[in-house]
C-alpha cells in the first residue's frame, strides 16, 4: 500500500511537470519564434496534489524526493535577504498548543553541556541552549496547524508549501512519549526547512528490515512495521541522523538535564539510530559518539 501510494505520488508529479508546457524564459530564447519549449511545473497543481498526496501512517511526516525537487524549484532559485531569527503562530494554533510549544522550546534553550561531538558541531554547534534557539529560529519563520498526513503526526514541514514553517497537530498536546523526545521531532522536522539540501528527504527503509534480534524493525513513535516505509537516513546529516545526534549529545553532556531527560535523550536516540540504514554513515555515527 505505501508502495503504491508513492508511485502514486510521483506520477502525479511527473504528469504535472510535463502536462504544463510554456516557452522557455531564458537568454537564449530570443523571445521570439522558434523558441525551445520546455515543460514549466504548474506550481499551483503541484502545491494541490502535494496537499492530496496519500501518506504513510506508520511514521513521521514523509515527502517524496519529487516533492523535494518541486520545492527548490518554487523556493530555492529566489535570492532571499537573510530574515530576522524568529517565529511567529498562526491565529488559529489554540492557545494550549502554543504554550506547550513555547514551553518546549524554553526547555531546550535552557540545556548546557560541557563537550560536543564533532558532528553536532558541525550541525548544530555546542550542547546548550543558545545554540539550539538560533538552529530552530533561523529555519523555522511561522507555526500553523496541519494534519500532516497521518493520525499519529504532531509536527511537519511541508516543503512546497512553505520552506521555513512547521505545522503541528492537536496530538502536540496529546503526546504520550518524553518532551525531549517531542523535541526530537521538531528539530527532526527543522532539518526539513532546508530548501537548499534537497530538504533532507527520508530513505526508504529496507525490506526486510530486522534489529540485532531478527525482529522487525518498528516505528517508536507509532510501534507500526518499518520495513519499505520512508522512515529511514542514508546519511548522518539527515533529519533522523541529526536528531539522533543532538539527542546522543545531550544523553551524554547536558550538565543540567535531569537523570530523567539523560536516560530519555539515550533511549530515544539510540532507537533512531536504527533508522541509518547506510553502514558507512552509521560508522560514522558511532564514531562520533565516542569522541
Ligand atoms: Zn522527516
Amino acid at each position: 500500500m505505501v508502495r503504491a501510494a508513492s508511485t502514486l505520488g510521483f506520477l502525479t508529479f511527473g504528469l504535472l511537470l510535463a502536462a504544463v508546457p510554456s516557452r522557455a524564459a531564458n537568454p537564449f530564447d530570443g523571445g521570439g519564434s522558434g523558441g525551445i519549449e520546455v515543460p514549466k511545473p504548474n506550481l499551483e497543481a503541484l502545491q494541490e496534489a502535494a496537499a492530496d498526496a496519500r501518506r504513510s501512517s506508520a511514521d513521521l511526516y514523509s515527502f517524496s524526493k519529487e516533492e523535494a525537487a518541486a520545492a527548490q524549484l518554487k523556493f530555492a532559485f529566489g535570492i532571499k535577504a537573510p530574515r530576522k531569527p524568529g517565529f511567529t503562530f498562526d491565529a488559529d494554533v489554540p492557545a494550549d498548543i502554543q504554550a506547550q510549544m513555547r514551553a518546549d522550546l524554553a526547555f531546550i534553550k535552557g540545556i548546557a553541556g560541557d563537550k560536543a561531538t564533532p558532528l553536532h558541531r558541525k550541525i548544530f554547534g555546542g550542547v546548550n541552549g543558545a545554540d539550539y534557539t538560533k538552529f530552530f529560529e533561523t529555519r523555522v519563520s511561522a507555526i500553523g496547524m496541519n494534519g500532516c498526513g497521518n493520525g499519529n503526526a504532531v509536527a511537519c514541514v511541508i516543503p512546497f508549501r512553505d520552506p521555513s514553517k512547521m505545522w503541528l497537530t492537536k496530538n502536540f498536546i496529546r503526546f504520550s512519549h518524553p518532551q525531549v523526545s517531542r523535541m526530537m521531532v521538531v528539530f527532526h522536522e527543522s532539518r526539513h526547512t532546508e530548501t537548499q539540501n534537497g530538504n533532507w528527504s527520508h530513505a526508504t527503509c529496507p525490506t526486510p528490515f530486522l534489529d540485532a534480534n531478527g525482529k522487525d524493525m518498528k516505528s517508536i513513535w507509532t510501534g507500526a512495521t518499518l520495513a519499505g516505509e520512508p522512515a529511514c537516513d542514508e546519511t548522518p546529516l539527515g533529519s533522523y541522523g541529526s536528531s539522533t545526534i543532538m539527542l546522543k549529545n545531550i544523553s551524554k553532556f547536558c550538565t543540567n538535564c535531569t537523570d530523567k531527560v539523560k536516560m530519555d535523550a539515550g533511549l530515544y536516540a539510540d532507537d533512531q539510530m536504527g533508522r541509518i540504514i547506510d553502514a558507512d554513515a552509521k560508522k560514522q555515527m558511532k564514531n562520533d559518539f565516542n569522541q
